[in-house]
């Protein structure tokens, strides 16, 4: 099995709210940011479908995955996207909508 190229929700915005104990950018736990990198792939989608039900960061946009329907934030407008942690898709691949993080992962993992 390929390693999950699921990319780090972190934004730069690395402060801690001190209400909520997540970050600002990113609304992870510090427990979320810290097993990060131990993560499976199962495990990142499981982080990835709990922070598509929290606020998007000014700037960002939410959208819905054009794959499977989840709800995520996508901040190409602010210059700060996750995506661009990742391989752009191949020209081939038909141009839809933005993908949430597992499915752009699957469909580079396809590609
Ligand atoms: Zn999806």
């Amino acid at each position: 099995m390929p390693a999950s190229t699921l990319p780090s929700p972190c934004i730069g915005v690395c402060t801690l709210d001190p209400a909520t104990q997540t970050c600002r950018g990113c609304h992870r736990t510090l427990d979320e940011i810290a097993a990060w990198s131990r993560l499976d792939a199962p495990g990142k989608a499981r982080v990835w479908q709990r922070l598509g039900a929290q606020p998007v960061p000014p700037g960002w946009q939410r959208k819905r995955c054009a794959g499977c329907g989840a709800p995520f934030g996508c901040g190409a407008a602010a210059g700060t996207c996750w995506c661009m942690q990742l391989p752009p898709l191949p020209v081939a691949t038909p141009a839809i909508d933005c993908l949430c993080p597992a499915c752009l992962d699957a469909a580079l993992h396809r590609a």
